[in-house]
């Protein structure tokens, strides 16, 4: 069996290293000839760490997280220490162990964009923006949030099947600017979606991320920046007085992230067996709606279609769908309540943060929701008996 698989980040690295290392032929296709600092908080949750072993122990870089202070719309704010390892990755860092792996399990990798693909006599024909053309048996799209291949495989995502996050990555001279071991999260007012800062080896990601069209990205950067200016002021100065998006110490970023609406959970079909394709990671929609949180379901997802083309048993629909589906689509369904809806009369993440502080169940909920321990399925359940107790 040749595979062809359309973008080289932790999805499509991960599902060639697998393929590769049970006697498929893959190639694996990116636009970028090197791994770059793609848009991206970079976050791997304790779940990701604890499952995917060579995120834990591979080469690369990490920082590791010993406090999340998670600051509500109002300025209160509460922080919980992670029970276990929580990691920000510089995704230069990430994405290039997870090709490397890829490259030693046997995979070819080929720099190049893929312009168009067509199905002939039961083959795929996939031709570069360079001209170049190869055939192969099963076509894999993991080429992101803004997935070319996606609508020619006739999927297609709506404007509210997104979230827009942007950010910068700011460096500074003085290590003392920040502490490194600790990540920021800020809820909003109103708005579903938070800003965050976390730290890297050698900068912070600022960034923020709200449903698409819900805030101009004029508005999400002075919201954004008013953030920086507490933290870093001499930096957020910088960044006002430049013209350019991007200044010594800031570099700009913007970016689409999926987050599915219930109903378009409820079509999602992301392959087809008779005709040999199917899409993982971001390409197929799987990011938490609620969070933004993508590297462990594109890793997920290509473990899972490795499953399904190795045995030629398993269906790759049933399979996702039982594993994180169900789950993604309660997120989905709880995304309202969970940004604009009330408890006991506060916004709910006010609540959240406020009963956190006072009560260890809700801090341990809040703590296990962070680590991706917590499902959405029994979340309302978990937090409705700490309810109760309080
Ligand atoms: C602002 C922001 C913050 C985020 N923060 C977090 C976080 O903290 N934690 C977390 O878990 N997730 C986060 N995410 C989500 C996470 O970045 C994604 O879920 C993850 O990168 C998905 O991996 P992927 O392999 O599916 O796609 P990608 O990593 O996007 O990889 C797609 C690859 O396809 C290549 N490609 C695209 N088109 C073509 C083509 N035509 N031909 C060849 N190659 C092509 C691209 O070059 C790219 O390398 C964030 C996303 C954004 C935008």
């Amino acid at each position: 069996m040749k595979v062809a698989i359309v973008g080289a980040g932790p999805a499509g690295a991960h599902l060639a290293a697998l393929l590769s290392q049970n006697g498929c032929e893959v190639l694996l296709f990116d636009a970028r000839e090197k791994p770059w600092e793609k848009p991206c908080g970079g976050g791997v949750t304790t779940k990701a760490l604890r499952e995917f072993e060579f995120l834990q122990n591979g080469d690369s870089e990490k920082q590791l997280v010993s406090t999340v202070r998670v600051i509500g719309a109002s300025g209160r704010e509460v922080s919980v220490q992670p029970k276990s390892d929580f990691a920000i990755y510089s995704r230069a860092e990430l994405d290039r162990l997870m090709r490397e792996r890829a490259v030693k399990a046997g995979a070819e990798f080929v720099c190049a964009r893929v312009a168009r693909i067509a199905r002939e006599a039961g083959k795929w024909e996939l031709r570069m923006q360079d001209g170049r053309e190869f055939v192969c048996d099963f076509l894999v799209g993991a080429d992101g949030a803004t997935s070319k291949l996606r609508p020619k495989l006739g999927i297609e995502f709506k404007p509210r099947d997104f979230i827009y996050g942007l950010g910068w990555h700011i460096k500074t001279e003085n290590p003392a600017d920040w502490d490194a071991s600790r990540v920021d999260i800020k809820y909003l007012t109103s708005s579903a979606g938070y800003i965050w800062a976390f730290p890297r080896a050698d900068h912070i990601s600022y960034g923020i991320a709200v449903k698409y069209q819900e805030r101009t990205p004029a508005q999400l950067k002075a919201e954004l920046l008013d953030f920086i200016e507490a933290q870093l002021p001499h930096i957020a100065r910088e960044i006002k007085a430049s013209t350019h998006h991007s200044t010594a110490h800031a570099t700009f970023y913007g970016a689409m992230i999926p987050s599915l609406v219930v109903e378009s959970w409820d079509v999602l079909k992301v392959s087809d067996a008779a005709q040999h394709w199917a899409l993982i990671g971001d390409a197929a929609g799987f990011v938490d709606p609620i969070t933004g949180e993508g590297i462990y379901y594109a890793i997920k997802s290509a473990e899972l279609l490795a499953q399904a083309i190795l045995t030629r048993t398993k269906d790759y629909e049933g399979l996702w769908r039982a594993e994180f589906g169900a789950d993604l689509r309660r997120a989905a369904e709880m995304l309202d309540r969970f940004y604009y809806g009330k408890f006991l009369g506060q916004p709910f993440t006010e609540r959240l943060i406020q009963f956190a502080r006072h009560h260890r169940g809700v801090r341990d909920t809040l703590n296990d929701l962070i680590a991706g321990d917590q499902d959405y399925l029994s979340l309302k359940r978990r937090l409705f008996r700490n309810a109760l107790k309080i």
